[in-house]
């Protein structure tokens, strides 16, 4: 069931993440029919999957070779299956992300029955503890010696004070030497424009020397539910050809919206992605709102009131925006936000200081009109 999402988290991972272009919603439906999934329309002859987005992916991301799952903990557990038999994959302690809903970065890598050789500690980890169990030296390699590293990114929190990582080029180098894959589980990938320049790309990542970057589809992508591979020709298609890429494959619709939200991003600008549209409203454009839906409840303009919105879904930790939105008038906030929630049009709003707020950054704004309706119907308000 569709809702208005008041939150004022623009990537809400309970209200399905990235709320997708009008494009890639067009391209969805044409897909939901017959389309050309497997099949190239000059010869009539059957053709894979993918075959048609892949050189357009790979000529975006910069990429040599692009593989598609169905998402990015489907990456994680594909790459790491394949590149990390026999030995295993290399992980240091300061990356042992728990993304939310209690799954973890370590767990989901070693899903396939590879082991995850932990090296470091919470906070420091040396070029030397990498190069150990390479060697099958310390506590975790158990004198097998690793077959890949894997580098997690710190996507939903930061570490401050006595702490040190071994940095993605160095680590880069020490796999080239060594002949090991780097895998980097970027998480919230990013093409780069139209977002805060704090998150690093995938290309970036490429660029430092990287084997295979994994990213989700239905992060800072603005994209569909999608778990990107991207990097080495070799590494990639040694993924392809494993059998577990059929039980992780994305179905048509997916690839369609993905499809679409490449093409938003490969054009000049900021894409025309929700997610980066509402990135870039500015407070102005939110107060005007905010006051025209307030006048026409007749409320107090005293309801207006400055929020911090944020992008979400496990990215950008701490990284808020400032945004504009309502402060409903009622006695009982719970109530009234259940209320909201069980209108006809539900409404997702969050409860701050025993305040019910609805944020507008993460609004449509040709759902004012709703939102209006839903607000006017309140009893208490
Ligand atoms: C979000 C995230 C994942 C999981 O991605 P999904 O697309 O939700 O499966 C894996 N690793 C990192 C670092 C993440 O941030």
């Amino acid at each position: 069931m569709r809702v208005i999402n008041a939150t004022g988290v623009i990537l809400h991972t309970n209200l399905g993440r990235a709320p997708l272009s009008q494009g890639a919603i067009d391209a969805m439906a044409d897909a939901a029919r017959y389309c050309d999934l497997e099949v190239g329309l000059s010869d009539g002859k059957r053709g894979s999957r993918f075959a048609w987005l892949r050189p357009f992916m790979c000529a975006v991301i910069g990429a040599e070779d692009v593989q598609v799952v169905n998402n990015n903990a489907a990456a994680l557990l594909l790459a790491c299956t394949v590149l990390g038999a026999p030995g295993g994959v290399v992980l240091s302690r300061g990356q042992m992300v728990e993304i939310g809903d209690s799954f973890r970065v370590a767990t989901m890598a070693g899903a396939g029955g590879v082991r995850v050789v932990g090296i470091g500690s919470t906070n420091r980890t040396h070029l030397r503890d990498y190069e150990q169990a390479l060697d099958g030296e310390g506590p975790d390699a158990q004198g097998v010696p690793a077959s890949a590293l894997l580098w997690c990114h710190q996507s939903n929190f930061k570490q401050d004070g006595y702490v040190k990582e071994v940095g993605l080029a160095e680590l880069a180098k020490l796999a080239k030497a060594r002949s090991v894959p780097l895998i980097a589980d970027l998480g919230s990938g990013s093409l780069g424009a139209g977002l805060p320049a704090i998150e690093p790309t995938i290309s970036e990542y490429l660029e430092q020397g990287v084997d295979l970057v994994l990213a989700s589809g239905d992060k800072l992508l603005g994209g569909p539910q999608a778990g990107i591979i991207a990097g080495t020709a070799k590494y990639v298609e040694r993924c392809r050809r494993f059998p577990m890429s059929r039980a992780l494959r994305p179905d048509k619709t997916a690839l369609a919206a993905l499809h679409a939200t490449f093409a938003a991003h490969a054009r000049e600008g900021s894409p025309a992605i929700p997610l980066h549209e509402m990135v870039a409203l500015d407070e102005a454009g939110l107060r005007a709102r905010a006051q025209a839906l307030v006048e026409a409840l007749g409320w107090d303009e005293s309801r207006v009131v400055p929020l911090q919105a944020a992008i979400g879904g496990g990215s950008l930790p701490g990284d808020t925006m400032p945004s504009v939105g309502l402060w409903v008038p009622c006695a009982k906030p719970s109530a009234s936000a259940r209320a909201l929630r069980l209108g006809s049009m539900p409404v997702i709003g969050r409860i701050e200081d025993e305040r019910l707020l609805l944020d507008l950054r993460t609004v449509d704004p040709q759902d004012d009109a709703l939102l209006r309706g839903a607000l006017a119907s309140l009893s208490d308000a």
